[in-house]
């Protein structure tokens, strides 16, 4: 992949001044990030809808559409690389010996877990983000309703993506529609205590992200722990270390 576009070339919707903070805040700690406008991600193949980022040691790329892009998307994958990559903050990652379905949840709850940060931050400083999020999240509570899904598996499918909903919801868009639609789906359910017990522990737990998983496990009989490896990055050295959650 060639060098990028510099951010300053980049044709943005809204203010760019936040973005320039955090993007500056990156790069001081010596990861550069490049911009690829009009590319798609060669590791998930994102980019040509939203903005997308791909995290290497000691580097980072961030995939977006060609043409105007709303400053809030890349300001959220900036946010992403920051907690990433300046407060080290881990994540949690299929073993490498799992199926691909499984890295495929693994790999989106992982993400679910930093929106809770990411996305409550993206609407404090662009407000503009909570509608598009708002739209995101009733669209995907809807199509979980309609989502075919093996007779054995709907109540274990249903919790887990209820609590996934929730603690995302409930933590970075307190005030949208998708909190009531949640809500009175997680009542309906007998899950609004074991809800409320969850999101009080991810309040709890910060950027304790092992923390966060045994209390999302607990609560949605999902994931299993041996299935997963945590990974931070090492300032020192540059690079992402794996450990496995159970030893
Ligand atoms: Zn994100």
């Amino acid at each position: 992949m060639e060098k990028g576009t510099a951010i300053e070339r980049l044709d943005f919707i809204g203010v760019l001044d936040p973005i320039r903070a955090v993007h500056e805040q990156i790069t001081r700690h010596g990861i550069p990030v490049t911009f690829h406008p009009g590319f798609i991600s060669p590791l998930s193949g994102y980019g040509a809808d939203f903005a997308s980022a791909d995290l290497y040691h000691g580097h980072a790329q961030i995939f977006l559409p060609a043409g105007k892009i709303r400053a809030h998307q890349v300001f959220h994958e900036l946010v992403h690389l920051e907690r990433s990559y300046v407060l080290a903050v881990p994540f949690i990652k299929a073993m490498p010996a799992c199926l691909d379905h499984h890295k495929a949840n693994i790999q989106e709850l992982s993400n679910d877990f930093e929106h809770v940060d990411v996305i409550a931050r993206e609407v404090s400083v662009y407000p503009e983000a909570a509608v598009y999020w708002e739209g995101d999240f009733l669209r995907s509570i809807e199509e979980a309703q309609h989502a075919e899904v093996p007779a054995e598996l709907v109540s274990l499918q249903r919790r887990v993506t209820l609590l996934r909903q929730w603690i995302v919801v409930s933590a970075a868009l307190p005030r949208s529609a998708a909190v009531g639609v949640i809500r009175s789906l997680l009542i309906e359910h007998s899950l609004s205590e074991v809800a409320d017990e969850l999101s009080e522990s991810f309040r709890r737990a910060g950027n304790d992200t092992q923390a966060k998983i045994v209390a999302f496990a607990g609560a949605a009989s999902y994931p299993r722990l041996e299935t997963l490896q945590v990974l931070q990055y090492r300032p020192a050295i540059r690079q992402f270390q794996a450990f496995p959650m159970v030893a």
